[in-house]
């Protein structure tokens, strides 16, 4: 093992750079030779007790000296040439700064790396500070010291939308959790390599679909990060319900219907009212210079915090409305907040130009969002747009304003250049009867949450509709993409009878939604919810269901850079027994694996992730984990109806094991006095073995609840999220149905119940199916309640009894559509006929 020789000319400061390294290097032999002793200890440096640091260092594998300055550097040359020629060679005098330098040569040392690699590494370890504090400059060349070490994957990137905002937010995420320099090339436009921690670095590469990427990783978890980068990009980085923007309409102009200004439907319906323009009036910029840089930068630093908190609790606010998909575009905005490709430049122009700090971070912002729009690309020409609201926020912290936001104080259509996703969010649904934008195309995400929030939307209507006077009357058609100024009568009576039958729809499947859903015959069927946070539970809750059957706890585990505690977790089970207000809640263990890696606790790289230690594997694998869950669910428990399951549980003894760690979580709290609750233990089937052993299990357990994502996965060999297999992946298939009912038949001869949680339940054309084969619970995404619901309440049990039979014996998914297709069809027809 290389050894390390520490020349200060301070003796304390070596012993505190000392015990720094040692701390990173374990049994690396690393030496001090601080200060002088003659005729006291004092500061200096001595060229034999440096010679006698190298000869305790020397294990064979040679010596890195790392110096201080002045003296240092010479009473280490002198130390070199007492050595014998020999020995010379084995000893290297290394440049680097002392304490990163020490520091990452312990770990590379540790790691059994050359006197070469080890000095690399040393000269390499500005790096990290550098890409953090905005000197590219600096980082770049150390990073070509590094590039002996590092490593590399090349990627090819199969999002419709490319690397767009979500999925470079998770590459800087995952990136992040990792102790690597991480760098990406984009091969296929010759652009890069760009610092893979920084979100814009990243989306400006202008990935798109297709196009081939190089990351290069350096540092002592470069493997494990682009085995988890790699592992990111196999679930297509986790975008899956990205939509591709559409196809551009043929060339040629656009048809204005008369006495319309014409744009691009973003989200559908009509609606009519007086113009309404939004004053999101950008903060006024000061000009001064500031007189103390140091100060500026604290304010920035203010800013964005306070900015932190706005986004988060929009953020929430929109996962409350539109759920948690549309809510992620926000977590791209938090990393906006601390992106060194707007840190860097903005500090510099702090301290070297002594711009203040809303100048500094307002040019650094623009000098970003000219990148992205240079990118001749509408997608990340969006994103610009959000990047410079979130500027303006910050902007109009430090100005002493608030956020533009609350623009409409009486109802009436909502008129702007552009919205960001942040003013959309903030928009009171009440008094906002549309949207209507001269900019901004349908694939931004304000137009992605008008459509998720039900508000009809039009944009790029183009600049004379920012002339149009203040109360003008408008009908607004965003079906159509248009806007109608000053409409004639028999159009806005059209306009307001569609509006009105939409909103008499949505009411009355919201209406019926409360209710239970019983099927025709009088068989009670459970409608509940999967929830992903406490935040989902309210759309659940507004949609009908009558429960949670499924609590994704992973929310509470992903994005950070620790284990959460006892008592943080019992306060959002808690939470969300609150906002349940009596409702039943399933909490799911956490599922969390090689696939879905959590950056604290490091796993092995598996070939076969989905088959490796995952779900429940993990838990019992660090039962600690496990246990500090479960001690705060039955926290929980005491005061809401809680049951829980275990995911992934292939062997019974799996299952008594997790039940085993209940046990003690439960003599635990006794021990110290902590009240607890009563639980129901379930268990998920999503491995074919489980399912086939259900006999089994269902004496020992108090509910089966079938996740058919990963059991049809699993049947069908065909990976979920795979788009090649994709087709193969159909839960219909008459074997993951077959194990269903299995299932459900051990269950009853048991007396306990089964449930569907999978994305499966969520198909109405699937109820009849479920329901026949013996499932008495429905656990499916907030919006589809109310339509599961409805097919509940078409269901006659017997009928569907033989229906699923009939579909056991067929012989594809496509053929148990058909069947159900068709029965659906037959029974609607009987329905409508008296
Ligand atoms: C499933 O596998 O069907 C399931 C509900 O769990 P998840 O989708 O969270 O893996
Ligand atoms: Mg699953």
């Amino acid at each position: 093992m290389v050894g390390l020789v520490i020349v200060t000319h301070s003796a304390t400061l070596a012993d505190g750079v000392g015990e720094l390294a040692r701390g990173m290097g374990g049994e690396v032999p690393i030496e001090l030779a601080g200060g002088i002793d003659a005729p006291e200890p004092a500061l200096g440096t001595d060229a034999t007790r440096v010679l006698e640091a190298i000869e305790r260092a020397d294990q064979g594998d040679g010596v890195l000296v790392l110096m201080d300055l002045g003296s240092a550097v010479l009473s280490a040359e002198m130390a070199l040439d007492l050595l014998p020629p020999e020995r010379r060679e084995g000893v290297l005098l290394c440049e680097a700064p002392l304490v990163e330098g020490a520091v990452a040569a312990a770990v590379t040392a540790k790691l059994g790396a050359s006197l070469a690699e080890v000095a690399a590494e040393a000269r390499g370890s500005l790096a990290a500070k550098a890409t953090h504090l905005g000197s590219a400059e600096a980082a770049a060349p150390a990073m070509a010291t590094t590039g002996d070490g590092s490593r590399t994957l090349t990627l090819t990137v199969p999002n419709p939308l490319g690397l767009h905002a979500r999925p470079a937010a998770r590459f800087v995420q995952t990136a992040g959790g990792f102790d690597a320099d991480i760098t990406v090339t984009n091969l296929t436009a010759g652009r890069g390599p760009s610092s893979g921690r920084s979100l814009n670095a990243i989306a400006t590469l202008g990935v798109r679909q297709g196009h081939e990427i190089l990351v290069s990783a350096s540092g002592p978890q470069a493997q494990e990060a682009l085995a988890a980068l790699e592992a990111l990009a196999g679930r297509g980085f986790d975008d899956e319900a990205v939509e591709a923007p559409p196809t551009p309409a043929p060339a040629g102009p656009p048809v204005v219907p008369e006495g319309a200004l014409a744009g691009l439907p973003a989200a559908p319906g009509t609606a009519v009212g007086a113009a309404r323009h939004f004053k999101a009036v950008a903060p006024e910029i000061p000009t001064g210079p500031a007189a103390d840089p140091e100060a500026e930068w604290e304010r920035l630093g203010e800013a964005r915090e306070r900015v932190r908190e706005e986004i988060r609790t929009t953020r929430d606010s929109v996962a409350a409305r539109a759920g948690e998909y549309n809510a992620a575009i926000f977590d791209a905005h938090l990393l906006f907040l601390d992106d060194d490709a707007l840190l860097g430049p903005a500090r510099r122009a702090i301290f070297e130009q002594g711009r203040n700090a809303a100048q500094a971070w307002n040019e650094a912002a623009e000098a970003v969002a000219a990148d992205y729009r240079g990118l001749d690309d509408e997608y990340l020409g969006a994103r610009a747009d959000d990047l410079t609201g979130v500027a303006r926020q910050v902007v109009a912290q430090l100005v002493g304003g608030t956020t533009p936001a609350a623009a409409l104080v009486e109802p009436g259509i909502l008129l702007a250049a552009d919205l960001t996703p942040a003013d959309t969010a903030s928009l009171d649904r009440e008094l906002v009867r549309g949207i209507a934008t001269a900019y901004g195309g349908p694939t931004s995400h304000s137009a992605i949450l008008a459509r998720s929030l039900g508000i009809p939307a039009a944009v790029g209507l183009g600049e004379p509709l920012l002339d149009v006077p203040e109360g003008t009357h408008l009908a607004l058609d965003g079906d159509a993409g248009a806007v109608y100024v000053d409409p004639a009568a028999d159009l806005v009576r059209t306009y307001e009878q569609r509006s009105a039958e939409r909103e008499a729809e949505a009411r009355r499947a919201l209406a019926s939604a409360q209710r239970p859903a019983t099927t025709r015959d009088g068989t009670s069927i459970e409608v509940v919810a999967n929830v992903g946070s406490p935040a989902d539970v309210d759309a659940a809750v507004v949609n009908g269901a009558e429960g949670v059957g499924l609590l994704r706890t992973e929310f509470l585990f992903l994005e950070r850079d620790s284990l959460p505690g006892e008592d943080e977790q019992y306060a959002a089970y808690a939470e969300i027994g609150q906002r349940l207000g009596g409702r039943p809640l399933i909490l799911r263990t956490l599922d969390v694996g090689a696939d879905k890696p959590l950056p604290y606790l490091p796993q092995r790289v598996e070939a076969n992730p989905f088959l490796g230690v995952r779900g429940i594997r993990l838990g019992l694998a660090q039962p600690e984990l496990l246990e500090t869950q479960l001690r705060a669910a039955l926290r929980a428990a005491a005061d809401q109806p809680l049951k829980v399951m275990f995911p992934m549980v292939t062997m019974l003894a799996e299952f008594r094991a997790a039940t085993a760690v209940l046990a003690r979580a439960r003599e635990q709290l006794d021990e110290r006095g902590v009240r607890a609750g009563r639980i129901d233990v379930g268990v998920m089937v999503e491995v074919p073995a489980t399912a086939l052993a259900a006999h089994a299990f269902a004496p020992e357990v108090d509910f089966f609840s079938i996740g058919t994502n990963d059991l049809t996965q699993y049947t069908l060999a065909a990976e979920r999220g795979n788009d090649a297999v994709a087709p193969l992946a159909d839960a219909l298939h008459p074997s993951v149905l077959r194990l269903i009912g299995m299932v459900a038949e051990a269950a009853e001869a048991e007396g306990k119940w089964v449930g569907v949680c999978g994305e499966l339940a969520s198909d109405p054309l699937a109820v009849p199916a479920l329901v026949g084969l013996g499932v008495s619970e429905l656990s499916v995404n907030p919006p589809a309640v109310p339509a599961t619901k409805e097919a509940v309440r078409q269901v006659d049990s017997g009928a569907a009894r033989a229906l699923a039979g009939e579909a056991l014996r067929l012989a594809s998914a496509d053929e148990v559509r058909a069947l159900l297709a068709g029965e659906e069809a037959s029974l609607a027809h009987q329905i409508s006929t008296p």
